[in-house]
């Protein structure tokens, strides 16, 4: 049998080697029209970065070796010119000789991928109006910046645009990235693309997004072969001129089924060629693959475009088995996908909301920020998901932007997805876990529980896009976080405190919880539903609400209200300098304020931590007045130099505390509570708050020295000091106690997640400036004399001195 194949990369290559490897005697002739076969395209930008060294590295294989490998008949700048689908024949030109000829075939396989879009627009032709696709295209871009090219204009956000923005920011390239739609990345939701952008502007990437290209334009004229100018003018619709040394654009392919058309085939309203599960056409030898074919899609059902090149080598692949009598299906395709942007990679796979929406197609939806790895390992970090199901839990798409671990969720939703499981099912599957990879529950079992919850109707999730208008807001993280930024207008009653503070909340509306990232909100929820009242949890919680927002005007850096000074030198070389990269949340913030509490005005603070924190400490510094000078990421860390400012101004629409005081009554001896009022006191110092603790009847114990100092006291006395603990070590859980065994576990657990212990926490408080005051009265009842108390002990008070401290004070805790 001879099998000729037009097309000699991804699809056609793999078509032809797997034919060869099922039939030793078959006549297969490949024929492709540029010079190079089996090229790795994905990698062309990544050479142009000089990422990958060696262009030799992406020559997979020689036309050379391939023949010797395969025997197959390999003809490069061949181009084929038409099908005789009734003589079986193909029309072959020899780009080289310019000879023309006819080579007859038993078989026929289109494997001609796609063309990049070059539309009409002025100027187009012009030789520095440039695309990647090819190796060739690949020499020309990479000669261009080898030679000194400093400006670039890349038309098209998505995946190829995006890569070649990247690399050419590798090598010190000015770039433009100019984009129709209003976000990078259109084919992930707009919301979910953000961080993407962010981080492009952070790269120094200057987006122009929601602008389209109207003209190309050279000083003298676009004639190709006169360049009179060095540089190209590029101008935009909302008359933008860009002047660059070369543009790149990449704005979408069409699928090369001109060929197909012409010999009678059937193509699709998009263009590709009409094949069925066999990947066979209506004409039975001839077969089609790669971009080049409609596949099915199999979320919808229906027809689609998916130039990737995972599908088209499977295809390949798929057609040598049918060619050779082996019975393979190609049953459609979920268009997954992956891309790097800097430090970050965001991954897709199945329809993304806007697409369900526009084919109108009824879709749930859930946001989740669930860690990469446990959060006690180092190096954790948050993944944004979107995961996109139906009423019967069928998978309909995910989406999912981080700095580490995106290709696994993405292969595994992937695979389920492949598979018809539901949602149930994520929440069930058994993957790998070790803390330095995953988390026991993993973020994909996360997503399947969060979905599972809303399915069953325990959890009522509300989305940030879509507040119910008269619901009330109740944002329950801790102080210090809801310094850095809260959603407008919503009360605030930490987690830890909700049971406590119930009748603070109406019965007659739905109350919205939400907390950073939903976990807490849907505590929240529960417990509220829990007490009868009508509750909802906000998906995602204030990252997602974050994403959701307009982004911000150019930042300036500072947000203080006054004109930021200029760097200097010496400010990079500060000797302050701190490591946050092992610590829990809020541990970060708390250890940035209580660092930048110790500096002078004008001196410079080096931060250390992981890529997540990077905007909490630039909000943080924005609410504070503080000035982040540089940040600078690399990998899943970042470092910035934060200059402590005069100035302390409140970032526009977040809630300062009421006044700068807060006092915090201790009247427990609980560990939890305990350990709640100076996590609680340390988050509001690091945040300015003037925080005085007050402690008295059995708070009085936190603050006992161990072992106790001799003093002479009456036997009454002495017994209430056998009984009660001595000092925070002591101390024992309001719950769960079990003779011990519960507070030393959760001491082990603590530790293990990096949370001070109680005596650090102490500790921590009195460098902050926390004051403490115990109780005279208290004392004298329990006969606790000031020599056993700590001698960090600012006071032995009265409650006329608590009332002083209250009276124009602002929150006041009674724990
Ligand atoms: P191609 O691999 O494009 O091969 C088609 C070949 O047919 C071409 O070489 C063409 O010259 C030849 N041909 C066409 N017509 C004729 C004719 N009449 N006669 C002779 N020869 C002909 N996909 C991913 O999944 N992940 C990625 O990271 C990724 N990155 C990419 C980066 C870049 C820069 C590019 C260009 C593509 C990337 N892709 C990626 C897409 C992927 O490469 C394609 O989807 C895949 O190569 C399609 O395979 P194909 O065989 O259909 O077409």
């Amino acid at each position: 049998m001879k099998t000729v194949i037009i097309g000699g990369v991804a699809g056609g290559a793999s078509a032809a080697a797997r034919l060869r490897r099922l039939d030793e005697k078959a006549e297969i002739i490949m024929f492709e029209r540029g010079e190079f076969i089996s090229f790795a395209n994905c990698g062309l930008p990544y050479h142009v970065g000089n990422v990958i060294p060696e262009r030799s590295s992406l020559l997979v294989v020689t036309p050379k070796m391939f023949r010797a490998r395969t025997e197959i008949d390999v003809r490069t700048r061949q181009e084929v010119t038409a099908i005789n689908r009734e003589a079986k024949t193909v029309t072959v030109h020899n780009l080289d000789s310019g000879d023309r000829y006819e080579e007859t075939y038993d078989k026929l396989v289109l494997a001609t991928g796609s063309t990049p879009i070059r539309p009409p627009l002025p100027g187009i032709d012009d030789p520095d109006v440039m695309q990647l696709w090819s190796i060739p295209d690949m020499d020309r871009i990479k000669a261009h910046v080898d030679k000194g090219a400093k400006r670039a204009v890349v038309v098209g956000a998505g995946f190829i645009g995006l890569e070649v923005a990247e690399n050419l920011r590798e090598r010190g390239v000015d770039v433009d990235l100019v984009e129709l739609m209003p976000q990078v990345l259109p084919t992930l939701d707009v919301e979910m693309a953000r961080p993407l952008g962010i981080e492009l502007e952070r790269e120094g990437v200057r987006l122009h997004l929601g602008r389209k290209v109207v003209s190309f334009h050279r000083q003298g004229g676009a004639d190709a072969s006169q360049q009179t100018s060095s540089s190209v003018t590029v101008k935009l619709d909302d008359d933008t001129e860009l002047e660059t040394d070369f543009v790149v654009l990449s704005i979408g392919v069409r699928p090369n089924s001109e060929l197909a058309g012409e010999a009678g085939l059937a193509l699709s309203a998009r263009g590709g060629i009409v094949v069925d599960e066999h990947l066979c056409t209506a004409d039975p030898d001839v077969f089609a693959v790669g971009d080049a074919i409609s596949v099915k899609d199999l979320v919808t059902g229906e027809p689609a475009q998916i130039p990737l090149a995972g599908p088209a080598n499977r295809q390949g692949r798929t057609v040598a088995d049918n060619l050779c009598g082996r019975k393979s299906t190609y049953k459609g395709s979920l268009g997954t996908a992956i891309v790097k942007v800097a430090s970050l990679a965001a991954g897709s796979v199945g329809q993304t909301e806007q697409r369900l929406k526009a084919a109108r197609l009824p879709y749930r939806k859930l946001y989740l920020h669930p860690a990469t790895h446990a959060t006690y390992y180092p190096g954790a970090c948050q993944i944004a998901m979107k995961l996109l199901y139906a009423d019967d839990g069928r998978i309909l798409g995910v989406q999912a932007v981080g700095h580490d671990g995106i290709d696994k969720r993405i292969d595994v939703i992937a695979t389920a997805m492949r598979n018809n499981l539901t949602v149930r099912d994520l929440a069930e599957l058994e993957l790998s876990y070790a803390p330095p990879f995953g988390s026991a529950k993993d973020a994909v079992n996360f997503a399947g529980m969060a979905a599972s919850n809303a399915l069953d109707g325990l959890s009522d999730v509300v989305h940030a896009d879509d507040l119910p208008s008269d619901a009330v807001l109740l944002d329950v993280r801790e102080a210090a976080e809801v310094a850095a930024g809260k959603v407008p207008g919503a009360l605030h009653i930490p987690l830890g405190q909700l049971r406590s503070r119930l009748d603070e909340l109406p019965k007659d509306q739905q109350i919205v919880a939400y907390c950073k990232v939903g976990i807490r909100g849907y505590l929240a929820e529960r417990i509220l539903k829990e007490n009868g009242f009508n509750a909802a949890n906000m998906s995602g919680g204030m990252m997602t609400w974050d994403m959701l927002q307009t982004p911000p005007a150019a930042a300036s850096p500072s947000t203080s209200g006054q004109p930021a000074a200029p760097a200097t030198e010496d400010d990079f070389n500060t000797r302050h300098s701190i490591d946050v990269t092992a610590l829990q949340c809020p541990g970060p913030v708390v250890r940035l304020g209580k660092e930048i509490e110790k500096l002078a005005v004008g001196e410079v603070l080096k931060v250390h931590g992981n890529a997540p924190f990077r905007s909490d400490l630039e909000a943080w510094c924005g609410s504070m007045g503080h000035t982040v000078l540089k940040a600078e990421s690399s990998g899943k860390t970042f470092e910035a130099w934060v200059r402590k400012e005069e100035v302390c101004a409140l970032r526009n629409g977040l809630t300062a505390p009421p006044n700068d005081t807060a006092t915090i009554v201790m009247f427990s001896n609980d560990l939890d509570k305990v350990m709640a009022a100076f996590i609680i006191a340390t988050g509001l110092s690091s945040l300015g708050t003037k925080v005085t603790m007050f402690f008295t009847f059995w708070g009085l114990n936190v603050l006992r020295r161990d072992p106790a100092p001799t003093v002479r006291k009456d036997i009454l006395s002495r017994m209430f000091g056998w009984m009660m603990p001595r000092g925070a070590r002591k101390l024992a859980l309001s719950k769960m106690h079990m003779l011990g065994m519960g507070t030393g576990m959760m001491k082990h657990v603590m530790a293990k997640k990096n949370v001070a212990s109680l005596p650090e926490l102490i500790q921590e408080a009195r460098e902050l400036g926390v004051r403490f005051i115990a109780c005279d009265m208290a004392m004298d009842v329990m006969g606790i004399q000031r020599e056993e108390l700590l001698e960090q002990v600012d006071e032995v008070a009265g409650v006329a001195n608590f009332a002083a401290l209250t009276k124009d004070g602002g929150t006041t805790l009674f724990i």
